[in-house]
């Protein structure tokens, strides 16, 4: 079977929507199952409506009636006059007004706890789920909704839940396998389950990939499709380079990578019960869905290694501690960052030598404290507007001559610090933000344009065939 989850983006019209069961209709014979988040911006107004409703603020209303109206938009021309449209539309009725009780209780009491913010957000995908799933059938084919609060048991952190795997695993084979087995297409809500006693709760924003996720790892999918409106990961910001290509295949740890840098392809972190089990997830845009897209997938099925993209982050902060004390010294570093943790401010990038430390730090809010606590354990200077510049890949520390290609292409640009070697995903140093995108270019045109003409050493042959 495969795991076929869509975005809100690609459900947010009645053409988006035919376009999906199409998709879905092409990949019948895969045994699809289908998870979708909830039409475009219908999370935010639930929940804005929810906070307006706490502060005792009667406009709440106004976000249920554009939360109505944006369904109804849909399914106006999605869905002819008949079963299929009276029975979206019932469901609609419903859930507003089951959704208008919470409000009026928020409003009532002024409070809103986690657990009512949960039961209010899950009604965006419980809308949607009812929709897609019209959609399909409307499409030919024989789809069916399951609701999650039904298979996906969570603990009971609101707002963040954890699925519970070895509970949901009994009941996806008892729900969806039967389904699956006679041609049909379940449709499940993502981002919301329940806990043990039935309590609605969600898995945190973004969430619906993680339902994905869960689903694929426990009926042992043969790839996970995440459908939304982005080519996939890519070689550069495409806002910075004009040249930009997608990456093919990446691992876990570049997608993180990539991730840090900005890239808001998918979080990693959602994704994890399926990259422990060895699943792919193939990221695809839904209004290009023959393009290839991108592969998340263990470092097994991957091609050679080498350089995969080029990637910086602005609003860096570097801290810079020096002090003869650290020289032959242990119990130093940890004194340092015991600081940073005080202060809950995590560090991203270090570099060490005898007397120093240099370490860049991307929310600079506590740094007047974390800066007064180091004073007595050395000299500390803060150099603030720097990015960091990053060339991601595997196996970087395999491949002679790589290191000096990359200094070799940013040679006119002054560098501030270097990490190197850490995990063998990246080589990043830190540069003035305003050295950076020149920096970046010149990065990409190294390892991504000039590659087919340029002469290549060992390592950039291995990183044009992975590009290519
Ligand atoms: N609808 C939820 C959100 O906006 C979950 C998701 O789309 O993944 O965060
Ligand atoms: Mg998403």
């Amino acid at each position: 079977m495969i795991v076929m989850k869509f975005d809100a983006a690609s459900i947010g019209s009645h053409d988006r929507l035919r376009a999906v069961a199409r998709l879905v209709q092409q990949h019948k014979g895969k045994k699809p199952v289908v998870v979708t988040s909830a039409l475009p911006k219908v999370t935010d107004l639930l929940l804005e409506a929810a906070d307006l409703a706490a502060a005792r603020q009667s406009d709440y209303e106004d976000r249920v009636q554009e939360v109505k109206a944006l369904h109804e938009l849909v399914v106006e021309d999605l869905l002819p006059d008949g079963p299929g449209r009276r029975r979206f539309s019932s469901h609609l009725k419903d859930l507003l007004e089951e959704l208008r009780v919470y409000y009026k209780a928020v409003y009532a009491l002024a409070e809103l706890t986690p657990r009512t913010r949960d039961a209010i957000a899950a009604i965006g995908e419980r809308l949607s789920s009812e929709l897609v799933a019209e959609a399909l059938s409307q499409g030919g084919l024989r789809a069916e909704t399951i609701d999650a609060r039904t298979v996906i048991l969570t603990d009971d952190k609101f707002g963040a839940a954890s699925p519970l795997m070895a509970e949901i695993a009994p009941r996806l084979k008892l729900k969806m396998k039967p389904m699956l087995g006679t041609g049909q297409v379940p449709v499940i809500g993502g981002y919301m389950g329940a806990t043990r006693e039935g309590v609605t709760t969600t898995l945190g924003r973004g969430g619906a990939d993680a339902t994905a996720a869960v689903i694929g790892a426990l009926l042992d999918a043969e790839e996970i499709q995440i459908w939304g409106e982005v080519d996939g990961f890519m070689t550069v910001d495409p806002k910075l380079a004009p040249d930009a290509l997608a990456i093919p295949r990446v691992t876990p740890d570049e997608a993180a990578e990539l991730t840090y840098f900005g890239s808001k392809v998918l979080h990693p972190a959602m994704i994890r019960p399926a990259v422990d089990k060895g699943i792919p997830v193939r990221i695809g845009d839904s209004r290009e869905p023959a393009l290839p897209g991108t592969v998340i997938t263990a470092t097994a099925d991957l091609g050679p290694s080498g350089p995969c993209a080029v990637a910086c982050r602005k609003g860096i902060t570097v801290v810079l501690l020096s002090t003869p004390r650290m020289l032959m010294a242990t119990g130093f570093l940890r004194q340092v960052f015991e600081v940073f943790e005080r202060h809950d401010t995590p560090v991203d990038l270090i570099a060490t030598s005898e007397v120093s430390i240099s370490l860049t730090v991307d929310d600079p809010k506590h740094l007047p404290a974390v800066r007064e606590e180091l004073a007595p354990l050395g000299d500390v200077q803060v150099l603030g507007d720097m990015a960091i510049v990053s060339v991601i890949g595997r196996g970087f520390v395999r491949h002679p001559g790589l290191a000096a290609r990359v200094f070799a292409a940013i040679r006119d640009v002054n560098v501030v610090m270097i990490s190197f070697g850490a995990s063998d995903v990246n080589v990043s140093f830190v540069v003035a933000e305003g050295d950076a995108e020149r920096a970046v270019r010149a990065l990409h045109r190294e390892f991504f344009e000039a590659a087919a003409t340029a002469p290549l050493a060992a390592a950039a042959a291995d990183a044009t065939a992975r590009v290519h």
